[in-house]
């Protein structure tokens, strides 16, 4: 069993349609790994996201490349 994935949304102050996933990364220098979030559909590094912060739903899925391989969808704030 691997640990649980611990992430959690934090919207930008002047854009609260866009955001970063902040996910717990052992691999990452910092603990962490972020991940650009945007309301439109995903372009390149940014993932499309439907601006909940609670019961954030983000697409496509997740991949820590990289760093520690997990590989996961959030869907209404559930990691699958
Ligand atoms: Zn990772």
């Amino acid at each position: 069993m691997s640990a649980p994935i611990a992430f959690y949304v934090q919207p930008r102050e002047d854009d609260p349609t866009r955001g970063h996933l902040i996910l717990q990364c052992s691999h990452s220098s910092s603990g962490e790994c972020h991940f650009g979030l945007w309301g439109r559909p995903a372009v390149d590094i940014t993932w499309q996201w439907n601006g909940s912060i609670d019961k954030p739903t983000i697409s496509p899925s997740i991949n820590c490349k990289g760093g520690c391989g997990r590989h996961f969808t959030i869907t209404d704030g559930t990691v699958r």
